[in-house]
């Protein structure tokens, strides 16, 4: 079963900027948002925004198991307590790292009707929305983590790409031998 989208890994500049405000929720954005519900089932995953798939637009979708969910042009209007919660990113593929957010949510933003919503949310939910909503802004929640944690996922980052481009360089037939200078014979 193959996904509508390929989903974006860090390193791709799309996943640091600042997506723009949707103005128009027509049959274009409500198809976006289809494929981007199966992209995310397809991972799987409970969140995934609209930059994931290089698009630079202010949505995101999510289920947390109620269902599937669309959030146009998203804005968190409160936040409460604190929650630990191993976080992980689809964009980061096989890295997860405990983050403190803060527990309790109230998001706003628009559904695919152009209704407004408002959303009060907690642990689970609350983590997903503030994760999600965070891309919209170019942020992976690597950043959000102590310079140390983050010093680590880095370098496990670092690692696996490594590993990712020997495996790809293993596929192409051995370049010849480059000319040392000298004759061997
Ligand atoms: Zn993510």
């Amino acid at each position: 079963m193959d996904a509508p989208y390929e989903i974006r890994r860090i390193g791709d500049p799309v996943l640091r900027q600042r997506a723009k405000e949707v103005t128009d929720v027509d049959a274009k954005l409500v198809r976006l948002a289809g494929d981007m519900v199966e992209t995310m089932y397809a991972a799987p995953g409970v969140g995934l925004a609209a930059p994931q798939v290089g698009v630079q637009k202010r949505l995101f979708v999510y289920d947390v198991g109620e269902g599937p969910h669309t959030i146009v042009n998203p804005e968190i209007r409160e936040t409460d307590g604190e929650w630990a919660f191993e976080e992980g990113c689809l964009s980061i593929p096989g890295l997860a790292f405990e983050l403190v957010r803060p527990k309790q949510v109230h998001l706003v933003g628009y559904d695919l009707e152009g209704n407004e919503v408002s959303i009060e949310a907690d642990e689970l939910l609350a983590r997903a929305l503030q994760h999600e909503l965070d891309h919209l802004d170019g942020i992976l929640y690597i950043e959000r983590l102590d310079p140390d944690q983050r010093k680590a996922a880095l370098k496990i980052i670092r690692e696996q790409k490594l590993t990712a481009a020997d495996l790809a360089d293993a596929e192409v037939p051995a370049p010849a031998q480059k000319s040392t200078g000298f004759s061997l014979r």
